[in-house]
């Protein structure tokens, strides 16, 4: 009997623990994706079996292990409509961007091209790079984007001169999911003679991307943005291009990217690429109803919910909310059952400053929260449905709490300047 007991209250217990331990539901695949079934199972064998390093091709682990990685660059290749001869294999699109804009400087320098162009709004292994070149002599301009986190064309072309060596845009914002015109983009560009690099670490597999249509030179992705390992990712560089390298070493890769190149990644991002292409018309028409309705919920039950960035050029799926009267911190901890990313737009609060938000509203008039919420090939209608009552329960009782949270917007102090 008291054994029994003793049965219950540990079974409760459990239950319990189950019930508050029970993984939040997974809104933030833009900041990563869990790895596919299928790619992981393409690319297990080459852990243990095909072992072989793909650079010793004078036996047939080595031979396997090449043709392998091969396939996977056809596969990445066809994405984007390049010739596989053009994709480099690289750690991800921090080292790809890093490879593209320092690479190409560095060799138009010695033609007299001492100029770049990018955005405000670009990932920080854009606007890293961008500072380092600074260093090195080149005059960086760093373009505004309208409210609507689109960059002005007349600014592009009022930034354009003989002595431009390389622009380089995103195709798709990783916190608003804004999309930039990079075909047009790409065309000015090279009207006047330089070269156009994008990084497509959240767009490729997405939205529908031809580097020749495009007219892209350059272009970053990432293996674990499209359900593929992390470590993973590749730089399409059109053929005739010059770039010096960053790092040097055994000569793979063309010498661009020196280093054993390895296996089961490249695999993993090459199956990973397949799927993506195969089901981004599928997916994408899915994604974009889950995050219509994600929308409608919340504003048909509340008022004051702001959308960041345009809604129309944007991902599939993605939205960036503020909400009126709500702070980020307190938003943060009452959103414990959902994974999103929480921002904010000023520095009078402690979860992490936006500066892309910070550069759609200059002013500061926007609420200080953020959210950022991202749905990806697992996300399910119940998600949504539970996600949205969370978020629709935290914000009400947050404004009835604090009836003045949130109305403090930032200040022109607050907003921290983008050196370059
Ligand atoms: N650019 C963008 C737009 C990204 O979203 C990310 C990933 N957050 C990167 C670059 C860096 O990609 P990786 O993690 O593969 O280095």
């Amino acid at each position: 009997m008291k054994s029994r007991l003793v049965n219950y209250i540990l079974t409760g217990m459990i239950l319990l623990s189950t019930k508050v331990y029970a993984d939040p539901i997974y809104l933030d695949y833009q900041a990563s994706t869990p790895v596919d079934p299928r790619v992981l199972e393409s690319m297990l064998p080459y852990f243990t079996k095909e072992f072989g390093n793909p650079h010793s091709t004078t036996h047939i682990y080595g031979i396997r292990a090449h043709e392998a990685i091969e396939e996977a660059r056809n596969e990445v290749a066809r994405v984007i409509n390049a010739d596989p001869q053009e994709i480099i294999f690289t750690s991800g699109a921090t080292e790809a961007n890093n490879l593209a804009i320092l690479g190409t400087c560095r060799a138009l320098k010695k033609k007299g091209k001492s100029e770049v162009i990018s955005v405000t709004t670009e990932h920080k292994s854009v606007l890293e790079p961008l500072k380092a070149l600074e260093k090195e002599g080149f005059k960086i301009i760093i373009l505004p984007v309208q409210k609507n986190g689109i960059i002005k064309i007349d600014d592009l072309k009022k930034a354009l001169s003989s002595k431009t060596a390389l622009v380089s845009v995103m195709a798709a914002n990783n916190e608003i999911g804004v999309l930039q015109p990079i075909q047009e983009i790409a065309k000015l560009s090279h009207k006047h003679g330089a070269l156009f690099h994008t990084d497509a670490a959240q767009a490729f597999g997405k939205i529908p991307l031809d580097v020749k249509k495009d007219e892209i030179d350059l272009l970053s992705l990432s293996g674990h943005k499209i359900y593929g390992p992390k470590g993973g990712g590749a730089l399409y560089i059109r053929k005739d291009i010059a770039i010096v390298p960053i790092c040097y070493g055994g000569g793979q890769e063309k010498g661009v990217r020196p280093g054993t190149v390895p296996t089961p990644l490249c695999v993993g991002l090459g199956k990973a690429s397949k799927i993506a292409q195969e089901e981004l018309l599928s997916e994408s028409k899915r994604l974009l109803a889950l995050r219509n309705k994600m929308l409608q919920l919340l504003q048909n039950n509340l008022p004051g919910v702001i959308v960041n960035g345009d809604l129309n050029e944007r991902l599939p799926g993605n939205l960036n909310l503020s909400f009126s009267g709500v702070d980020s911190k307190p938003l943060l901890s009452s959103l414990g059952d959902i994974a999103v990313s929480v921002g904010s737009a000023c520095t009078s609060d402690t979860t992490e400053l936006s500066y892309v938000i910070r550069a759609l509203d200059p002013e500061g008039t926007l609420p200080p929260a953020t959210v950022r919420l991202s749905v990806g090939r697992f996300t399910t209608e119940h998600d949504i449905n539970q996600a949205a009552s969370e978020i629709i329960t935290a914000v009400k009782s947050l404004r009835e709490k604090d009836p003045k949270g949130g109305s403090r917007s930032c200040r022109p102090g607050d907003i921290e300047e983008l050196k370059f």
